[in-house]
């Protein structure tokens, strides 16, 4: 009995490790292409530069998750998108350099399992808000998603004083999924932003229309000598449901222009 016991128990052992050993499945060539697209984009548009990556969520398997190699996003092409699991390794890296602050996306994803998509950048105009005491709140219907204002996270509360300011282990990335709560955007002080969505297509748009909402804030407060009137909660809620289905539009046409 015991020793039909054990073999079972090897056999149950043997067949989870084939499972494990095979990873997560080959993701929608859909996804990666919009993925693509997305890296695209965001360079043509001037969130992200040299520097800032975008992922999403493995459409198969909500324990991975999409993102190039290290390199800069506007030259991103289908063979450099890998997939990672939700501690920030890579399935099959093949020696390619990682994103350091990968782990920004693999917390988010982890803590947050409606999350669909993240946007990390150094959107420029965005950077102030981060470090002073001016709310980033939107100036009008195209940034409803910001609500009433974003939050920001600190990164000397999880890793003192003395960082190099990056997201570049697993405890600073859960501290940023932590702060994130339920927003769209977070963020970084003295570093830019994060970004969340349901869809690549939406993250896309939230990550551009908070770099334009920052410029036309800090335009706003200089003209008005620092009095701003914002969207209210309910002007942000109508106006959020208003363009949540417009959202493709805008991508065509960022697409084409990025190609
Ligand atoms: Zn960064």
């Amino acid at each position: 009995m015991y020793k039909c016991f054990s073999l079972a128990a090897v056999a149950a052992l043997a067949l989870a490790t084939a499972a494990a050993a095979q990873g997560p499945p080959a993701p929608d060539p859909a996804l990666v292409d919009d993925l693509v697209a997305a890296n695209h984009i965001l360079s043509s548009e001037g969130v992200v530069d040299g520097f800032g990556h975008v992922s999403a969520r493995h459409d198969k398997d909500p324990r991975y998750f999409l993102l190039a190699r290290s390199m800069a996003p506007g030259l991103v092409t289908k063979s450099d998108i890998l997939v990672f699991d939700l501690d920030g390794n890579a399935v099959a890296a093949d020696g390619a350099a990682l994103y350091l602050e990968r782990f920004i996306h693999s917390e988010i994803y982890k803590a947050h399992p409606e999350v669909k998509a993240v946007v990390h950048s150094h959107s420029p105009s965005v950077i102030p808000f981060g470090v002073t005491a001016v709310p980033l709140r939107p100036i009008y219907h195209m940034s409803s998603f910001l609500g009433t204002g974003v939050p920001i996270f600190e990164i000397r509360g999880a890793g003192g004083d003395a960082t190099d300011m990056l997201v570049r282990n697993a405890t600073l990335g859960a501290a940023l999924a932590k702060d994130l709560g339920h927003s769209s955007v977070i963020l970084m002080r003295g570093h830019g932003d994060v970004v969340v969505g349901d869809t690549v297509k939406q993250v896309v748009f939230r990550a551009i229309y908070t770099e334009v909402n920052a410029r036309l804030e800090a335009e706003a407060l200089r003209l008005g000598d620092g009095k701003v009137t914002f969207l209210n909660d309910q002007e942000a809620a109508a106006s959020g449901a208003t363009n949540a289905p417009l959202v493709g539009r805008a991508w065509d046409l960022w697409k084409a222009k990025a190609k």
